[in-house]
């Protein structure tokens, strides 16, 4: 079984449900980080938002 990196935004926030999942994990980074500059104004580091916010589904 394949191993998935998600990030569910409505735990970062209470209004968006936006959510990523990718099998590559540096691209749910970029796409993570891209969606947070985006929508949320917030910057993130790879760090951030690989500890405390992806997920491995
Ligand atoms: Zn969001």
């Amino acid at each position: 079984m394949t191993k998935a990196h998600k990030l569910d935004c409505e735990s970062v926030s209470d209004e968006c449900r936006f959510i990523i999942q990718s099998e590559n994990e540096q691209e749910a980074i970029e796409l993570a980080k891209k969606h947070m500059k985006e929508v949320h104004e917030a910057d993130y580091t790879d760090e951030e938002l690989q500890n405390e916010h992806l997920q491995v589904v």
